[in-house]
């Protein structure tokens, strides 16, 4: 088993439990909530499945089977430690935009029937901070493990999810909160934030509090 082999892939693992726990615990939350729109199309089928599979069946396959070895690679030693800081900063970013987005997420697209439009939080700043977290959670993977099929085949399959899927986020999102989400998309940017645009920003404060 890869996983007592090495100790960076026992790192790897600690992150990932800790990566489905924050999840687990949101989706727990969630679960009753009623959906007014949901946009499950066939594009998100296919994406979905692929994206978790890549993410989480692979790792779990190469750390507890041997069926991966033809994958194996060695690594520079000091490209763990970089995963190691990513990873950290994924799950800091993940739990809170969870923690910020509260009962308004959805693992697909969808309206909530009392649906808020968050803009508090890391929200202030990016529009998709937890695909931010995603991304960063992808690469910590292909850092930290010493395999190229399960390090990097989570990022090859969440890149293009990404890119088809935001746009029709931000799409339905205008559709439901129209000028709102408008002036927001205006001040904010979608992985990184706008420089030079603060003044413009809602503050904390404005956090509406049936949001959590
Ligand atoms: N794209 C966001 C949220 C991902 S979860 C991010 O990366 O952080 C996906 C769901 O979140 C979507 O179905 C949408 O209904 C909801 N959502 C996205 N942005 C939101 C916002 N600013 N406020 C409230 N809900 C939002």
């Amino acid at each position: 088993m890869n996983i007592l082999t090495n100790l960076w892939n026992v790192v790897f693992f600690a992150g990932f439990v800790a990566y489905l726990g924050i999840r687990g615990v949101h989706a727990r939350r969630t679960r009753h909530l009623a959906t007014v729109h949901r946009q499950v199309d066939g594009l998100e089928k296919v994406m979905l499945p692929l994206v978790i599979s890549t993410s989480l069946l692979l790792p779990l396959i190469y750390l507890f089977t041997p069926f991966l070895a033809f994958a194996d690679c060695q690594p520079p030693a000091f490209l763990p430690w970089c995963g190691l800081v990513v990873m950290l900063v994924a799950l800091w970013l993940f739990c809170r935009s969870h923690a910020d987005l509260g009962l308004n997420w959805s693992v697909s697209l969808e309206v909530r029937k009392d649906h808020r439009l968050v803009r508090h939080g890391v929200y202030r700043l990016v529009r998709h901070p937890m695909y931010a977290s995603i991304f960063l959670w992808c690469i910590a993977q292909g850092l930290l493990l010493p395999n190229w099929l399960a390090a990097w085949s989570s990022l090859a399959t969440f890149a293009p999810l990404y890119f088809l899927r935001t746009p029709r986020e931000e799409r339905m999102m205008c559709e439901f909160f129209g000028q709102e989400y408008r002036d927001y998309m205006d001040q904010t940017g979608r992985l990184f934030p706008r420089l030079g645009r603060k003044n413009r920003l809602p503050k904390d404060s404005d956090k509406p509090a049936a949001a959590e």
